[in-house]
């Protein structure tokens, strides 16, 4: 299928899903996750009329950007090391879903020259993937984000560990969405984006509450080297 028809058929699930859910379609933003394929593969789906794509390595990302159409959004969605925190927030991105922790938000704060909407990436089940603050630990950083002039804090993001079985990712979800739900209360800060879901479990994610999922494969075929998580 070609990646028109594979965005046509995501419209399709999305759309299934949020009826399902009993939430209107433009609660849920389809990031379109390019990682790995080429600017031509974002070109063919920015014809098809998407607008917004995700990267997970700020490098990469900085190669592509140039290639593609001016008028397409990019979010940074993978794990942001330290020393590529300048670069990331020079204006490469519109959202940067990946922030875990104070010493990141600081140095975005410092490097960015305008707002900076972020969302804490949350390690819900406390194994799997290494990146993610705990989630005793969100209440901090939503403070730091708080003191901050340029970064702001727009909700959270999950990645669950993977399995082969989508069910098995609600509890992640809801998890998410019941932390959120709760810091907005103790902190007075709204979180209104919830970022989970991929190309897996998204029905289930937008079921539990997700604002933004991101799907790759499902759009833009299998990638060599598997998932490519960081
Ligand atoms: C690769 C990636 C995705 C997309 O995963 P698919 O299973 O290909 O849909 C989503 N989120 C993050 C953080 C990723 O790195």
């Amino acid at each position: 299928m070609s990646i028109t028809e594979n965005l046509k058929s995501i419209e399709e699930r999305i759309a299934a899903a949020c009826e399902n859910a009993g939430r209107p379609r433009n609660d849920v933003k389809l990031v379109a996750v390019s990682k790995r394929k080429p600017a031509k593969a974002v070109i063919d789906a920015a014809e098809a009329g998407q607008i917004l794509f995700g990267e997970n390595r700020v490098q990469e990302a900085q190669t592509k950007i140039p290639m593609c159409p001016k008028q397409l959004h990019w979010h940074l969605i993978g794990h942001l090391q330290g020393n590529k925190a300048r670069l990331a927030a020079s204006g490469l991105f519109r959202m940067i879903h990946s922030v875990d922790s104070e010493k990141l938000i600081r140095s975005l704060d410092e490097y960015a020259v305008s707002p900076l909407p972020i969302l804490i990436q949350v390690n819900i089940s406390g194994e799997g993937s290494k990146s993610g603050c705990a989630p005793d630990e969100v209440a901090a950083l939503i403070d730091a984000a708080n003191s901050c002039s340029q970064v702001e804090v727009h909700g959270l993001m999950t990645i669950p560990p993977f399995t082969p079985y989508p069910e098995k990712a609600r509890a992640h979800f809801s998890n998410l969405r019941n932390i959120r739900d709760d810091l907005q209360e103790t902190t007075g800060t709204p979180l209104p984006e919830l970022s989970m879901g991929m190309s897996n479990d998204f029905e289930i994610a937008i079921q539990e509450g997700a604002t933004f999922i991101r799907v790759g494969t499902d759009i833009f075929g299998g990638r060599d080297g598997g998932l490519g998580l960081e």
